[in-house]
């Protein structure tokens, strides 16, 4: 299993999970991050650290389309280990909006660190 970020982050990215991950597996993206499933060792510490509560272990029902977003934009931006600052200053006003991967989802890279 791994955990997964879902499109809860998206235009939130509050940055919270990279900074207590043991083993530095997450990824940015322009307004979302993503977890490395290949990486990611389970330990589940990031979860409740979301201010948006989008991370979910993919043993969880109905993340398949998560699941590849994470492994397909992890191996395509950059690694991020720390809180760079890069949370949308409007990030609040996205925070729990429905369907926002077809709205808002960006494929371009973050900056990384
Ligand atoms: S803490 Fe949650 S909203 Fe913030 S970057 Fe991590 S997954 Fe995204
Ligand atoms: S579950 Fe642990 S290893 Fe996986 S992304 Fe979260 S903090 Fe990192």
């Amino acid at each position: 299993m791994t955990y997964v970020v879902t499109d809860a982050c998206i235009k939130c990215k509050y940055m919270d999970c990279v900074e207590v991950c043991p083993v530095d597996c997450f990824y940015e993206g322009e307004n979302m991050l993503v977890i490395n499933p290949s990486e990611c060792i389970d330990c589940g510490v990031c979860e409740p650290e979301c201010p948006a509560e989008a991370i979910l272990p993919d043993t969880e029902s109905g993340l398949e389309q998560w699941l590849e977003v994470n492994t397909a934009y992890s191996a395509e931006w950059p690694n991020v280990t720390r809180n760079t600052g890069q949370t949308p200053a409007d990030a609040d006003a996205f925070k729990g909006l429905e369907g926002k991967f077809d709205k808002f989802f960006s494929a371009e890279p973050g900056k990384g660190d």
